[in-house]
C-alpha cells in the first residue's frame, strides 16, 4: 500500500513532508496510511505571503464580494465530497460522522456566505450599533467600525473534526478579509488537506488567502504580531501552553480558544419515563455518547437526573446502547467507529479508569469489546456509562474529560441541586435540558447560563426539528468560559468581528458618511441632477437629496381616510377624547396617511428603474399633524446594496417635518432599482 505523503500548501507550493514527518495509521487496521511533517518548512515565508499577498487581496474585496467566493467554494466542496467521505473512513468515523463533518462544514461555510449578503454591507466598512450623538448641533458624532486585521489568521485544530473544525474557522476568517494558515491535527491531517487541495484547485480563493501545515508549525507562534490571530481547538493542556508563549502574551496577539468541556445534560423533574420527552432524552445521550465515538468537544460527558430516576436512565441507556453496533466504519448497519488512533484508545482508558476510580461502571467493559467486521480493535472501545452516587464531593468527574463514548449519570434532588451540578464542570460548551416546564427553563438559563456557553433545551414541541444537543450551529456562539477555553467562535457576525478591529470613529457627519459609505444624518445634502427614481442604481449617489412641495393636511382628509380604511381610532375622530391623551391635542391625522401623503409627494409616477418599494424600517412617529397642518418630505439615499445581477437595494432616509419644520415623522425607505 502507498504511503500518502502529507504535503503542505507554503507561500504558493505544495511542500512534500521531510524526513522528521510522522507515520499516520488507520484507525480501522492500524496500519500506516500515511505521513506528514516537514521541519524545513519556511513558516516566515509563509506569514509573509499572507499579509502581502493574501490580506490585500481579500482587503480589496467587499463583504459582498467574499461572501460571494464563501458561496462558490462551498458549492464546490460540495461536488467533492465523496472524495472526502473516502478518505474520512480511516479516521474511524461512520458515514453519519461524515455527515456532520463534512455536510457540516460545507453547510457552515453556506451559512456564512448567506449571512455576509444579507446581514454585511455591500463595501469595506462593518458599521457597529447606531450612530452616537455627541453634540447638540449634531456637528459631532460617534460610531463604531470594523475593519479586518491586517495580519493573518492561524487556525490549529483538533483531530475529530478534519472538515468542519476548519470550515467553522475559515468561513467567518474569509468573510472578514483576513488570510488564514491552517493546522490541522495530524492524526487526521491527510483529510484536511484532501479538502484543501479542492479549495485551491478551484482557483476561486486569492493568492494568499488559504495556505497549509501538516505537522509540526516549527516556531510560527513566536512569529506572529498584534495583527494576528490564533484560533484554536484541542486539550485544555495544548491550550495553555501555547497561549502562554512570551511572543503571543508580548504582543497581545488574540487567542481563541476552544477546548475541552464537561457538557451536562438534565433531565427535567417534569420528565417521567414512558414519556416522549424521556424517550427524547435517552436518544440524546445515546447519541452525544456514540457520534464520532464519543470524540465530540460538545459530548454529554455528565448525565442530570432526578434522583429517582436514575436507574430507570440507566436501565433505558444500557438498552440502547446493547443495540449500537460497534465495528468497520464503513458498512453501512455500523453505528459507532473507532478512536482516532490506538493512542487515543489509550487515553480513554486512562481518563475513565480515573473516573472509576470514584464512579461505578454500570455498562461497558474496555476488555469485552462487541466488534462486527474484519477490523483491528487497537483504536476500537466499547461505550461505558458511569454511576456517580456522591457527585457534590466527586472532583474526577467534574474535572476529567475522556475524549471518547464515556459518560457518567449522578442524581439531583432539585433544580437548584441540578444547576449547580452542571456548574461544578467550571464552564462548558453546552448544556441541555429536556423539559417542557418554562419555569424549568428560566431557573437553569439564570443558574446556569454564566458557566455555558450555549443552552439547548428540548421537548416534545421542538423535537422534531431540533438539532441535537452536540450540534454546534454557524448561527449560534459556539465556545465557553473557564474549562471550555473562554473563547467564542462563530454565532453568525459575531464570529467575523473576532477577525476585525473595532474601532469608535469620532467626527463631522460629513466624515463619518466618508468613512462608513452610509450616509450620516446631518451630512451635506447631494442635489439630486434629476428626479431619483428616474435614477439607475449606479448612478444614485449616497446623500442625494429631494425634497418635496409641501401638503395641507385637512378635516376632510382624516375623516376620508379613517372611513376609507376602517381605522376610527378616537384620536383621530372624537376631539374631547383626543384632547384627554397626553399623547395629543386634539384629533390628529393617521401616522398612515402621513406615510401614505409622503409617497404621494415623492413618487415618480412614471415606469422607470425603481422596481418596488420592499419595506420600511426604523419608522418613528415624533410629532402629531392636525388638520391645517402641512407636511414636506426630504428623501435621501442612505445606502445601497447590490442583491442581483439585474437590481440592487437602495435605502432611502425619510424625514417629514411640518410648516414650522419640526420633525413629524422618520423612517427608512427600502427599494430595488435595477442597474
Ligand atoms: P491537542 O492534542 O490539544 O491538539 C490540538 C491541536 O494542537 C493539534 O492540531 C495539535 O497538532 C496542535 N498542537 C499541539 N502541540 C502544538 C504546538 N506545540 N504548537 C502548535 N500546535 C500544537 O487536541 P486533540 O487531541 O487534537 O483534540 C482533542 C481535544 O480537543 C479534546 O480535548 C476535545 O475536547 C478538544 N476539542 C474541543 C473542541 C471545541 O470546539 N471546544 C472541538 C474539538 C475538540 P498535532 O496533532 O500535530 O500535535
Amino acid at each position: 500500500m502507498t504511503i500518502m505523503k502529507v504535503a503542505s500548501f507554503a507561500a504558493g507550493q505544495w511542500v512534500a513532508p521531510n524526513s522528521a514527518a510522522r507515520p499516520i495509521a488507520s484507525a480501522i487496521t492500524g496500519a500506516q496510511i500515511a505521513e506528514a511533517g516537514n521541519d524545513q518548512l519556511d513558516v516566515q515565508a509563509m506569514l509573509d505571503h499572507a499579509r502581502n499577498v493574501g490580506g490585500p487581496a481579500l482587503r480589496a474585496m467587499g463583504f459582498h464580494d467574499r461572501a460571494k467566493m464563501l458561496k462558490a467554494l462551498a458549492m464546490h466542496l460540495g461536488q467533492h465530497k465523496q472524495a472526502l467521505y473516502d478518505l474520512s473512513f480511516d479516521t474511524g468515523a461512520t458515514q453519519s460522522d461524515h455527515m456532520i463533518d463534512i455536510d457540516g462544514g460545507v453547510g457552515t461555510v453556506f451559512v456564512f456566505a448567506s449571512k455576509g449578503r444579507r446581514e454585511m454591507p455591500d463595501g469595506q466598512v462593518y458599521i457597529d450599533g447606531e450612530i452616537e450623538e455627541l453634540s447638540r448641533g449634531g456637528t459631532f458624532k460617534g460610531m463604531h467600525i470594523a475593519t479586518p486585521l491586517q495580519g493573518v489568521a492561524v487556525h490549529i485544530n483538533a483531530f475529530n473534526f478534519p472538515v468542519w473544525g476548519m470550515l467553522e474557522k475559515l468561513a467567518p476568517t474569509l468573510l472578514a478579509g483576513v488570510p488564514a494558515i491552517v493546522k490541522p491535527a495530524t492524526a487526521s491531517c491527510y483529510v484536511t488537506e484532501a479538502a484543501v487541495r479542492i479549495m485551491l484547485d478551484s482557483g476561486i480563493l486569492p493568492d494568499g488567502a488559504l495556505q497549509l501545515i501538516s505537522g509540526g508549525t516549527g516556531d510560527l507562534l513566536d512569529r506572529l504580531g498584534a495583527q494576528d490571530v490564533v484560533s484554536f481547538t484541542g486539550s485544555a493542556q495544548t491550550a495553555s501552553m501555547l497561549r502562554s508563549n512570551p511572543n503571543i502574551l508580548k504582543n497581545s496577539v488574540r487567542f481563541v480558544a476552544e477546548q475541552d468541556s464537561l457538557n451536562a445534560s438534565i433531565l427535567g423533574p417534569d420528565v417521567t419515563p414512558g414519556s416522549v420527552e424521556f424517550d427524547l432524552f435517552i436518544k440524546e445521550v445515546h447519541r452525544e455518547m456514540t457520534t464520532k465515538a464519543g470524540q465530540k468537544c460538545t459530548a454529554i460527558r455528565r448525565i442530570i437526573a432526578p434522583e429517582g430516576q436514575v436507574q430507570n436512565v440507566i436501565d433505558a441507556l444500557s438498552e440502547k446502547l446493547d443495540k449500537t453496533v460497534i465495528g468497520d466504519p464503513r458498512a453501512e448497519g455500523t453505528r459507532m467507529g473507532a478512536l482516532v488512533s490506538a493512542a487515543q484508545k489509550r487515553d480513554v482508558l486512562e481518563k475513565a479508569a480515573l473516573i472509576g476510580g470514584e464512579c461505578a461502571r454500570v455498562y461497558g467493559d474496555p476488555d469485552a469489546l462487541p466488534l462486527s467486521g474484519d477490523v483491528n480493535p487497537d483504536a476500537f472501545v466499547a461505550p461505558m456509562l458511569f454511576r456517580c452516587d456522591a457527585p457534590d464531593t466527586a472532583t474526577v468527574v467534574h474535572e476529567t474529560e475522556a475524549f471518547g463514548p464515556v459518560s457518567t449519570i449522578m442524581g439531583y434532588r432539585d433544580i437548584p441541586h441540578a444547576i449547580a451540578l452542571a456548574n461544578k464542570g467550571e464552564g462548558s460548551l453546552v448544556a441541555s435540558v429536556i423539559t417542557a416546564s418554562g419555569d424549568v427553563a428560566r431557573e437553569v438559563a439564570m443558574g446556569a447560563g454564566a458557566f455555558h456557553g450555549r443552552l439547548y433545551f428540548n421537548n416534545a414541541t421542538s423535537m422534531k426539528e431540533s438539532t441535537g444537543h452536540g450540534s454546534p450551529l454557524p448561527h449560534m456562539v459556539h465556545g465557553g468560559p473557564g474549562r471550555a477555553g473562554g473563547g467564542e467562535e462563530m454565532g453568525g457576525v459575531r464570529g467575523v468581528l473576532h477577525y476585525m478591529q473595532r474601532t469608535a470613529i469620532q467626527g463631522s457627519p460629513d466624515i463619518l458618511t466618508s468613512i462608513c459609505g452610509r450616509w450620516v444624518s446631518g451630512s451635506s445634502e447631494v442635489p439630486a441632477p434629476a428626479h431619483p427614481f428616474t435614477r439607475r442604481f449606479h448612478d444614485l449617489d449616497i446623500g442625494e437629496t429631494i425634497h418635496t412641495e409641501s401638503r395641507r393636511v385637512t378635516m376632510d382628509d382624516i375623516e376620508h381616510f379613517a372611513h376609507f380604511t376602517g381605522d376610527t381610532f378616537y384620536a383621530h375622530m372624537d376631539q374631547a377624547a383626543a384632547e384627554r391623551n397626553p399623547f395629543f391635542p386634539g384629533r390628529v391625522a393617521h401616522g398612515y396617511l402621513l406615510l401614505s401623503f409622503a409617497a404621494g409627494l415623492f413618487v415618480e409616477p412614471n415606469e422607470g428603474p425603481v422596481l418596488a418599494n420592499t419595506g420600511l424600517d426604523n419608522l418613528r412617529f415624533m410629532k402629531p399633524v392636525e388638520a391645517g397642518d402641512s407636511i414636506a418630505v426630504r428623501l435621501s439615499v442612505k445606502a445601497k446594496t447590490r442583491r442581483t445581477d439585474e437590481y440592487g437595494e437602495v435605502r432611502w432616509h425619510v424625514t417629514l417635518t411640518n410648516q414650522d419644520a419640526e420633525l413629524v415623522a422618520e423612517y427608512e425607505l427600502l427599494t430595488m432599482v435595477q442597474y
